[in-house]
Protein backbone atom coordinates (compact mmCIF):
# COMPACT_ATOMS: atom_id res chain seq x y z
CA UNK A 1 0.00 0.00 0.00
CA UNK A 2 2.98 2.21 -0.18
CA UNK A 3 3.68 2.14 -3.24
CA UNK A 4 0.34 3.72 -3.77
CA UNK A 5 0.14 6.14 -1.06
CA UNK A 6 3.29 7.15 -3.60
CA UNK A 7 1.59 7.68 -6.59
CA UNK A 8 -2.11 9.22 -5.50
CA UNK A 9 0.57 11.94 -4.18
CA UNK A 10 2.39 12.11 -7.50
CA UNK A 11 -1.15 12.21 -9.31
CA UNK A 12 -2.41 15.48 -7.95
CA UNK A 13 -0.58 17.79 -5.76
CA UNK A 14 -1.23 17.88 -2.30
CA UNK A 15 -3.61 21.36 -1.20
CA UNK A 16 -4.16 20.21 2.32
CA UNK A 17 -1.16 18.50 3.51
CA UNK A 18 1.42 20.11 6.13
CA UNK A 19 4.74 18.62 5.03
CA UNK A 20 7.47 17.51 8.03
CA UNK A 21 5.12 17.81 10.48
CA UNK A 22 7.98 16.72 12.99
CA UNK A 23 5.93 18.08 15.65
CA UNK A 24 5.96 16.11 19.60
CA UNK A 25 4.86 16.27 23.02
CA UNK A 26 7.56 17.32 24.50
CA UNK A 27 7.49 20.68 22.32
CA UNK A 28 3.96 21.28 23.77
CA UNK A 29 4.30 22.67 27.88
CA UNK A 30 1.98 23.14 30.58
CA UNK A 31 -0.48 20.42 29.78
CA UNK A 32 -0.28 18.63 32.86
CA UNK A 33 -3.10 15.58 32.60
CA UNK A 34 -4.41 16.83 29.37
CA UNK A 35 -1.31 15.27 27.96
CA UNK A 36 -2.78 11.67 28.69
CA UNK A 37 -6.19 12.01 26.91
CA UNK A 38 -3.88 12.81 23.88
CA UNK A 39 -1.67 9.78 24.01
CA UNK A 40 -4.40 8.06 23.49
CA UNK A 41 -5.83 9.43 20.90
CA UNK A 42 -2.06 8.29 19.21
CA UNK A 43 -2.80 4.84 20.55
CA UNK A 44 -6.29 4.78 18.25
CA UNK A 45 -3.48 4.82 15.38
CA UNK A 46 -0.40 3.00 16.88
CA UNK A 47 -2.74 0.37 18.08
CA UNK A 48 -6.05 0.00 16.11
CA UNK A 49 -5.76 -3.45 15.44
CA UNK A 50 -6.13 -3.98 19.21
CA UNK A 51 -8.63 -1.51 19.62
CA UNK A 52 -10.51 -3.26 16.66
CA UNK A 53 -10.19 -6.76 17.52
CA UNK A 54 -11.79 -6.10 21.07
CA UNK A 55 -14.57 -4.20 19.75
CA UNK A 56 -13.73 -0.91 21.17
CA UNK A 57 -15.25 1.93 19.04
CA UNK A 58 -12.32 4.28 18.00
CA UNK A 59 -14.24 7.91 18.26
CA UNK A 60 -14.13 9.75 14.71
CA UNK A 61 -13.45 13.06 15.96
CA UNK A 62 -11.62 14.73 18.69
CA UNK A 63 -12.64 18.59 19.61
CA UNK A 64 -10.57 20.61 21.15
CA UNK A 65 -11.36 23.37 23.62
CA UNK A 66 -9.94 26.63 24.02
CA UNK A 67 -9.06 30.49 23.75
CA UNK A 68 -6.83 30.84 20.78
CA UNK A 69 -2.84 30.71 21.37
CA UNK A 70 -3.51 27.82 24.05
CA UNK A 71 -1.58 25.04 21.69
CA UNK A 72 -4.80 23.31 19.95
CA UNK A 73 -3.29 23.04 16.45
CA UNK A 74 0.35 22.33 18.06
CA UNK A 75 -1.36 19.53 20.10
CA UNK A 76 -3.20 18.54 16.82
CA UNK A 77 0.43 18.29 14.80
CA UNK A 78 2.21 16.51 18.14
CA UNK A 79 -0.65 14.01 17.75
CA UNK A 80 0.38 12.93 13.67
CA UNK A 81 4.21 13.19 15.17
CA UNK A 82 3.64 10.77 18.11
CA UNK A 83 2.00 8.46 15.90
CA UNK A 84 4.15 8.93 12.70
CA UNK A 85 1.57 9.34 10.33
CA UNK A 86 0.18 12.68 7.65
CA UNK A 87 -1.36 15.27 8.51
CA UNK A 88 -3.78 17.54 6.56
CA UNK A 89 -5.70 21.03 7.84
CA UNK A 90 -7.77 23.57 6.70
CA UNK A 91 -9.14 26.47 9.04
CA UNK A 92 -13.29 26.33 8.62
CA UNK A 93 -13.23 30.23 8.53
CA UNK A 94 -11.52 29.64 4.71
CA UNK A 95 -15.03 27.80 3.82
CA UNK A 96 -17.41 31.51 4.71
CA UNK A 97 -17.87 33.43 2.38
CA UNK A 98 -17.00 31.47 -0.54
CA UNK A 99 -19.16 30.72 -3.61
CA UNK A 100 -21.54 28.26 -3.41
CA UNK A 101 -21.20 24.57 -3.29
CA UNK A 102 -17.10 25.46 -2.63
CA UNK A 103 -17.55 24.72 0.32
CA UNK A 104 -18.68 21.37 0.45
CA UNK A 105 -16.35 20.30 -2.38
CA UNK A 106 -13.66 21.42 -0.32
CA UNK A 107 -14.63 18.97 2.81
CA UNK A 108 -15.04 16.39 0.06
CA UNK A 109 -11.77 17.23 -1.38
CA UNK A 110 -9.61 17.19 2.09
CA UNK A 111 -11.21 13.81 2.99
CA UNK A 112 -10.41 12.10 -0.28
CA UNK A 113 -6.83 13.65 0.39
CA UNK A 114 -6.51 12.23 4.06
CA UNK A 115 -7.81 8.35 2.74
CA UNK A 116 -5.38 8.24 0.11
CA UNK A 117 -2.49 9.04 2.18
CA UNK A 118 -4.02 6.98 5.32
CA UNK A 119 -2.99 6.96 8.46
CA UNK A 120 -3.60 10.68 8.89
CA UNK A 121 -4.96 13.19 11.04
CA UNK A 122 -7.44 15.84 9.65
CA UNK A 123 -7.49 19.15 11.59
CA UNK A 124 -10.06 21.56 11.09
CA UNK A 125 -9.59 25.21 12.95
CA UNK A 126 -12.42 26.85 13.89
CA UNK A 127 -15.10 24.29 13.13
CA UNK A 128 -17.33 27.03 14.66
CA UNK A 129 -17.07 28.40 11.44
CA UNK A 130 -19.43 25.93 9.53
CA UNK A 131 -20.34 23.92 12.84
CA UNK A 132 -22.98 26.51 14.45
CA UNK A 133 -25.90 24.99 14.81
CA UNK A 134 -28.13 24.84 11.79
CA UNK A 135 -31.25 27.63 12.13
CA UNK A 136 -29.07 30.23 13.78
CA UNK A 137 -27.48 31.94 10.60
CA UNK A 138 -30.23 33.18 8.17
CA UNK A 139 -29.73 34.19 4.62
CA UNK A 140 -28.04 32.72 1.72
CA UNK A 141 -24.71 32.24 3.93
CA UNK A 142 -26.38 30.11 5.99
CA UNK A 143 -27.40 27.57 3.19
CA UNK A 144 -23.92 27.41 2.35
CA UNK A 145 -22.92 26.71 5.65
CA UNK A 146 -25.27 24.04 6.13
CA UNK A 147 -24.67 22.78 2.74
CA UNK A 148 -20.95 22.40 4.25
CA UNK A 149 -21.86 21.02 7.40
CA UNK A 150 -23.73 18.43 5.89
CA UNK A 151 -21.43 17.64 3.65
CA UNK A 152 -18.76 17.43 6.98
CA UNK A 153 -21.23 15.34 8.58
CA UNK A 154 -21.02 12.71 5.67
CA UNK A 155 -17.20 12.59 5.77
CA UNK A 156 -17.22 12.14 9.66
CA UNK A 157 -19.50 8.94 9.33
CA UNK A 158 -18.31 7.70 6.26
CA UNK A 159 -15.64 5.03 7.33
CA UNK A 160 -15.56 1.65 7.80
CA UNK A 161 -12.07 0.58 9.32
CA UNK A 162 -11.98 4.03 11.80
CA UNK A 163 -8.83 4.45 13.21
CA UNK A 164 -6.94 5.31 9.88
CA UNK A 165 -8.53 9.01 9.79
CA UNK A 166 -8.87 10.68 12.59
CA UNK A 167 -10.39 14.00 12.68
CA UNK A 168 -9.36 16.91 15.05
CA UNK A 169 -11.03 19.96 14.98
CA UNK A 170 -10.47 23.03 17.21
CA UNK A 171 -12.62 25.64 18.77
CA UNK A 172 -13.35 28.60 21.34
CA UNK A 173 -17.20 28.17 21.34
CA UNK A 174 -18.19 24.28 21.79
CA UNK A 175 -21.28 25.43 23.22
CA UNK A 176 -22.54 26.78 19.77
CA UNK A 177 -21.90 23.72 18.08
CA UNK A 178 -24.53 22.12 15.76
CA UNK A 179 -25.91 19.40 17.77
CA UNK A 180 -25.06 16.65 14.74
CA UNK A 181 -21.63 17.46 15.05
CA UNK A 182 -21.21 16.17 18.77
CA UNK A 183 -23.44 13.26 18.73
CA UNK A 184 -21.99 10.15 19.46
CA UNK A 185 -19.60 8.52 16.50
CA UNK A 186 -18.49 12.03 15.36
CA UNK A 187 -17.09 14.90 17.39
CA UNK A 188 -17.80 12.54 20.89
CA UNK A 189 -14.84 13.34 22.30
CA UNK A 190 -14.24 17.05 24.04
CA UNK A 191 -10.80 17.78 25.70
CA UNK A 192 -10.47 21.35 26.89
CA UNK A 193 -7.18 23.08 26.77
CA UNK A 194 -7.39 26.26 29.69
CA UNK A 195 -5.09 29.04 29.66
CA UNK A 196 -1.71 28.23 31.32
CA UNK A 197 -0.85 28.89 35.26
CA UNK A 198 2.01 29.83 36.45
CA UNK A 199 3.65 26.15 36.00
CA UNK A 200 2.63 26.03 32.61
CA UNK A 201 3.68 29.34 31.82
CA UNK A 202 7.16 28.53 33.06
CA UNK A 203 7.32 25.54 31.45
CA UNK A 204 6.25 26.84 28.00
CA UNK A 205 8.70 29.68 28.55
CA UNK A 206 11.36 26.78 28.90
CA UNK A 207 10.24 24.60 25.78
CA UNK A 208 10.89 27.56 23.94
CA UNK A 209 13.71 28.96 25.11
CA UNK A 210 15.65 25.27 24.31
CA UNK A 211 16.89 26.78 21.34
CA UNK A 212 18.28 30.10 22.18
CA UNK A 213 21.20 31.21 23.71
CA UNK A 214 19.34 31.86 27.07
CA UNK A 215 21.57 33.13 30.17
CA UNK A 216 21.83 30.29 33.11
CA UNK A 217 20.47 31.99 35.83
CA UNK A 218 17.00 33.16 34.56
CA UNK A 219 14.87 34.27 36.42
CA UNK A 220 11.62 32.38 35.38
CA UNK A 221 9.61 32.54 37.86
CA UNK A 222 9.38 37.00 37.73
CA UNK A 223 9.27 36.91 33.57
CA UNK A 224 5.84 33.65 34.36
CA UNK A 225 4.09 36.16 36.94
CA UNK A 226 4.50 39.05 35.06
CA UNK A 227 3.22 37.48 31.96
CA UNK A 228 0.11 36.91 34.27
CA UNK A 229 -2.60 35.71 31.75
CA UNK A 230 -0.86 35.22 28.81
CA UNK A 231 -1.14 31.53 26.39
CA UNK A 232 1.55 29.54 24.27
CA UNK A 233 1.36 32.08 21.30
CA UNK A 234 2.32 34.90 23.70
CA UNK A 235 4.72 33.16 25.32
CA UNK A 236 6.56 31.41 22.59
CA UNK A 237 6.71 35.42 20.78
CA UNK A 238 8.15 36.78 24.38
CA UNK A 239 11.13 34.04 23.74
CA UNK A 240 11.73 35.36 20.27
CA UNK A 241 11.56 39.48 20.97
CA UNK A 242 14.04 38.60 23.90
CA UNK A 243 16.44 37.14 21.37
CA UNK A 244 16.37 40.26 18.79
CA UNK A 245 16.53 42.75 21.92
CA UNK A 246 19.75 40.31 22.98
CA UNK A 247 21.22 40.78 19.53
CA UNK A 248 20.50 44.63 19.03
CA UNK A 249 22.67 45.44 22.03
CA UNK A 250 25.13 42.62 20.92
CA UNK A 251 24.92 40.57 23.56
CA UNK A 252 25.62 36.75 23.37
CA UNK A 253 22.84 35.74 25.70
CA UNK A 254 19.15 36.72 26.66
CA UNK A 255 18.66 37.62 30.36
CA UNK A 256 15.98 38.23 32.52
CA UNK A 257 15.48 41.44 31.56
CA UNK A 258 15.59 41.25 27.79
CA UNK A 259 12.38 38.59 29.25
CA UNK A 260 10.69 41.23 30.88
CA UNK A 261 11.11 43.71 28.72
CA UNK A 262 9.69 41.41 25.81
CA UNK A 263 6.35 41.02 27.83
CA UNK A 264 5.92 44.59 27.97
CA UNK A 265 6.33 44.75 24.08
CA UNK A 266 3.76 41.96 23.49
CA UNK A 267 1.52 43.26 25.88
CA UNK A 268 1.46 46.66 24.49
CA UNK A 269 0.64 45.20 21.24
CA UNK A 270 -2.49 44.10 22.35
CA UNK A 271 -3.56 46.85 24.91
CA UNK A 272 -3.23 49.82 21.97
CA UNK A 273 -5.60 47.55 20.40
CA UNK A 274 -7.99 48.23 23.57
CA UNK A 275 -10.28 51.03 23.44
CA UNK A 276 -9.55 52.98 26.10
CA UNK A 277 -8.91 56.92 26.38
CA UNK A 278 -5.89 58.38 27.41
CA UNK A 279 -7.65 60.25 30.77
CA UNK A 280 -8.72 56.68 31.41
CA UNK A 281 -5.19 55.24 30.78
CA UNK A 282 -4.16 57.97 33.43
CA UNK A 283 -6.56 57.66 35.86
CA UNK A 284 -5.84 53.64 36.37
CA UNK A 285 -1.96 54.38 36.44
CA UNK A 286 -2.28 57.18 39.51
CA UNK A 287 -4.51 54.21 41.20
CA UNK A 288 -1.77 51.30 41.03
CA UNK A 289 1.71 54.06 41.23
CA UNK A 290 -0.22 55.46 44.38
CA UNK A 291 -0.46 52.01 45.80
CA UNK A 292 2.95 50.97 44.82
CA UNK A 293 4.65 54.53 45.58
CA UNK A 294 2.96 54.39 49.59
CA UNK A 295 4.04 50.05 49.42
CA UNK A 296 7.66 50.99 49.38
CA UNK A 297 7.39 52.88 52.55
CA UNK A 298 6.51 49.74 54.52
CA UNK A 299 8.95 46.63 55.35
CA UNK A 300 6.13 44.11 54.96
CA UNK A 301 4.80 45.80 51.76
CA UNK A 302 8.10 47.00 50.07
CA UNK A 303 9.01 43.88 47.73
CA UNK A 304 7.27 45.68 44.75
CA UNK A 305 7.56 42.77 41.92
CA UNK A 306 5.42 44.86 38.68
CA UNK A 307 3.19 47.69 38.78
CA UNK A 308 0.58 46.97 35.63
CA UNK A 309 -2.82 48.69 33.96
CA UNK A 310 -2.91 45.88 31.63
CA UNK A 311 -6.95 43.64 32.19
CA UNK A 312 -5.22 40.88 30.63
CA UNK A 313 -4.81 38.89 33.85
CA UNK A 314 -8.50 39.12 34.29
CA UNK A 315 -8.41 42.23 36.56
CA UNK A 316 -9.95 45.18 34.67
CA UNK A 317 -8.12 47.46 37.13
CA UNK A 318 -4.39 46.41 36.95
CA UNK A 319 -2.62 46.08 40.03
CA UNK A 320 0.55 45.97 41.95
CA UNK A 321 2.12 42.80 42.95
CA UNK A 322 4.35 43.34 46.04
CA UNK A 323 5.85 40.34 47.52
CA UNK A 324 5.17 38.97 50.38
CA UNK A 325 6.79 37.10 52.93
CA UNK A 326 3.77 34.37 52.61
CA UNK A 327 4.93 32.15 56.15
CA UNK A 328 4.24 35.35 57.83
CA UNK A 329 0.85 35.39 55.96
CA UNK A 330 -0.22 31.98 56.58
CA UNK A 331 0.51 31.49 59.69
CA UNK A 332 -1.49 34.86 61.18
CA UNK A 333 1.55 36.63 62.17
CA UNK A 334 0.82 39.87 60.92
CA UNK A 335 1.91 42.79 63.48
CA UNK A 336 -0.50 45.22 64.46
CA UNK A 337 2.26 47.50 62.65
CA UNK A 338 2.35 45.74 59.18
CA UNK A 339 -1.57 45.80 59.38
CA UNK A 340 -1.66 49.66 59.66
CA UNK A 341 0.77 49.62 56.96
CA UNK A 342 -1.69 47.67 54.79
CA UNK A 343 -4.65 49.81 55.60
CA UNK A 344 -2.48 52.69 54.36
CA UNK A 345 -1.65 51.39 51.43
CA UNK A 346 -5.45 50.27 50.38
CA UNK A 347 -6.31 53.86 51.12
CA UNK A 348 -3.81 55.03 48.79
CA UNK A 349 -5.98 55.76 45.16
CA UNK A 350 -8.20 57.45 47.39
CA UNK A 351 -5.70 59.72 48.72
CA UNK A 352 -4.44 60.19 45.17
CA UNK A 353 -7.91 60.96 43.83
CA UNK A 354 -8.40 63.71 46.04
CA UNK A 355 -4.44 65.31 45.63
CA UNK A 356 -4.62 64.88 41.93
CA UNK A 357 -8.18 65.18 40.99
CA UNK A 358 -9.82 67.47 43.55
CA UNK A 359 -12.88 66.27 46.11
CA UNK A 360 -15.14 67.32 43.74
CA UNK A 361 -13.67 64.90 41.07
CA UNK A 362 -13.56 61.87 43.53
CA UNK A 363 -14.52 58.33 41.30
CA UNK A 364 -15.39 55.24 42.19
CA UNK A 365 -12.35 53.97 41.20
CA UNK A 366 -10.97 53.16 44.89
CA UNK A 367 -14.15 51.25 45.78
CA UNK A 368 -12.21 48.09 45.86
CA UNK A 369 -9.17 48.74 47.71
CA UNK A 370 -11.47 50.89 50.46
CA UNK A 371 -13.70 47.83 51.18
CA UNK A 372 -10.37 46.20 51.43
CA UNK A 373 -8.76 49.29 53.99
CA UNK A 374 -12.62 48.76 56.22
CA UNK A 375 -12.60 45.15 56.33
CA UNK A 376 -8.60 45.32 57.74
CA UNK A 377 -9.48 48.12 60.14
CA UNK A 378 -12.67 46.29 61.56
CA UNK A 379 -10.55 43.28 62.48
CA UNK A 380 -7.50 45.08 63.87
CA UNK A 381 -10.56 46.89 66.11
CA UNK A 382 -11.55 43.00 66.82
CA UNK A 383 -8.57 41.00 67.05
CA UNK A 384 -7.66 43.38 70.22
CA UNK A 385 -4.87 44.93 68.27
CA UNK A 386 -5.70 48.49 69.45
CA UNK A 387 -5.84 50.01 72.72
CA UNK A 388 -9.37 49.73 73.65
CA UNK A 389 -10.20 45.80 73.87
CA UNK A 390 -13.07 44.54 72.27
CA UNK A 391 -13.67 40.98 70.92
CA UNK A 392 -15.42 39.15 69.16
CA UNK A 393 -18.33 38.59 71.61
CA UNK A 394 -18.54 42.21 71.05
CA UNK A 395 -19.95 41.68 67.84
CA UNK A 396 -23.50 40.79 69.38
CA UNK A 397 -23.80 43.55 71.48
CA UNK A 398 -25.81 46.71 69.54
CA UNK A 399 -24.05 49.73 71.57
CA UNK A 400 -20.60 48.19 71.56
CA UNK A 401 -20.96 48.08 67.85
CA UNK A 402 -20.83 51.83 67.41
CA UNK A 403 -18.02 51.81 69.60
CA UNK A 404 -16.06 49.26 67.43
CA UNK A 405 -17.22 51.15 64.30
CA UNK A 406 -15.94 54.32 65.69
CA UNK A 407 -12.28 52.89 66.32
CA UNK A 408 -12.37 51.34 62.84
CA UNK A 409 -13.28 55.07 61.66
CA UNK A 410 -10.69 56.29 64.33
CA UNK A 411 -7.94 53.76 62.33
CA UNK A 412 -8.82 54.36 58.76
CA UNK A 413 -8.78 58.59 59.41
CA UNK A 414 -5.22 58.19 60.80
CA UNK A 415 -3.91 55.94 57.90
CA UNK A 416 -5.51 58.52 55.21
CA UNK A 417 -4.13 61.47 56.54
CA UNK A 418 -0.56 59.46 56.55
CA UNK A 419 -0.55 58.27 52.76
CA UNK A 420 -1.65 61.71 51.77
CA UNK A 421 1.27 62.81 53.52
CA UNK A 422 3.30 60.08 51.06
CA UNK A 423 1.58 61.10 48.50
CA UNK A 424 2.28 64.86 48.41
CA UNK A 425 5.97 64.55 49.41
CA UNK A 426 6.63 62.39 46.14
CA UNK A 427 4.34 64.16 43.72
CA UNK A 428 7.05 64.44 40.88
CA UNK A 429 7.92 60.43 41.58
CA UNK A 430 3.95 59.88 41.02
CA UNK A 431 4.03 61.95 37.96
CA UNK A 432 6.63 60.48 36.21
CA UNK A 433 5.66 57.12 37.13
CA UNK A 434 2.10 57.78 35.80
CA UNK A 435 3.19 59.07 32.36
CA UNK A 436 5.63 56.11 32.34
CA UNK A 437 2.88 53.51 33.42
CA UNK A 438 0.63 54.90 30.51
CA UNK A 439 2.84 54.48 28.05
CA UNK A 440 4.32 51.12 28.92
CA UNK A 441 1.16 49.13 30.68
CA UNK A 442 3.77 47.40 32.99
CA UNK A 443 7.08 48.95 34.57
CA UNK A 444 8.86 46.08 35.53
CA UNK A 445 10.53 46.02 39.28
CA UNK A 446 13.93 47.61 38.10
CA UNK A 447 12.20 50.44 36.15
CA UNK A 448 10.13 51.05 39.12
CA UNK A 449 13.11 51.33 41.77
CA UNK A 450 14.97 53.19 39.16
CA UNK A 451 11.97 56.06 38.99
CA UNK A 452 11.98 55.63 42.95
CA UNK A 453 15.61 56.35 43.19
CA UNK A 454 15.76 59.18 41.22
CA UNK A 455 12.32 60.85 42.48
CA UNK A 456 11.23 59.17 45.79
CA UNK A 457 11.34 60.43 48.90
CA UNK A 458 11.18 58.24 51.48
CA UNK A 459 12.45 59.34 54.69
CA UNK A 460 10.59 57.04 57.60
CA UNK A 461 7.65 59.23 58.68
CA UNK A 462 6.14 58.85 62.28
CA UNK A 463 4.02 55.93 63.07
CA UNK A 464 1.08 57.86 63.75
CA UNK A 465 -0.66 55.53 65.88
P1 LIG B 1 -4.23 27.59 18.87
O1 LIG B 1 -4.34 26.57 17.79
O2 LIG B 1 -4.76 27.11 20.18
O3 LIG B 1 -4.75 28.93 18.49
P2 LIG B 1 -1.44 27.31 18.27
O4 LIG B 1 -1.23 25.86 18.43
O5 LIG B 1 -1.61 27.81 16.87
O6 LIG B 1 -2.67 27.80 19.16
O7 LIG B 1 -0.24 28.06 18.97
C1 LIG B 1 0.60 28.96 18.26
C2 LIG B 1 2.05 28.79 18.71
O8 LIG B 1 2.18 29.14 20.09
C3 LIG B 1 2.55 27.39 18.64
O9 LIG B 1 3.04 27.10 17.35
C4 LIG B 1 3.65 27.38 19.68
O10 LIG B 1 4.83 27.97 19.18
C5 LIG B 1 3.11 28.29 20.73
N1 LIG B 1 2.39 27.53 21.77
C6 LIG B 1 1.07 27.61 22.07
N2 LIG B 1 0.76 26.79 23.10
C7 LIG B 1 1.89 26.17 23.46
C8 LIG B 1 2.23 25.20 24.46
N3 LIG B 1 1.29 24.70 25.30
N4 LIG B 1 3.51 24.79 24.55
C9 LIG B 1 4.45 25.28 23.71
N5 LIG B 1 4.20 26.19 22.77
C10 LIG B 1 2.95 26.65 22.62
Amino acid sequence: SGARVRRARHKRLPQFQDRGVDVKFTDVAGLGKIRLELEEVVKFFTHGEMYRRRGVKIPGGILLCGPPGVGKTLLAKAVAGEAGVNFFSISASQFVEIYVGVGASRVRALYQEARENAPSVVFIDEIDAVGRERGLIKGSGGQERDATLNQLLVCLDGFEGRGNVITIAATNRPDILDPALVRPGRFDRKIYIPKPGQIGRIEILKVHARKKPIAEDVDYMAVASMAEGMVGAELANIIEVAAINMMRDERTEITTDDLLQAVQIEERGTLDRKDRSLEMWKQLALNEVAMAVASVNFPDLKNVEFVTISPRAGREMGYVRVKMDHLKFSEGMLSRQSLLDHITVQLAPRAADEIWYGKDQLSTIWAETGDNARSAARSLVLGGLTDKHYGLSDFWVADRLDDIDLEALQILNTCYQRVKEILKRNQTLVNVMVDELVQKKTLTKQEFFRLVDLHGSLEPIQPTI
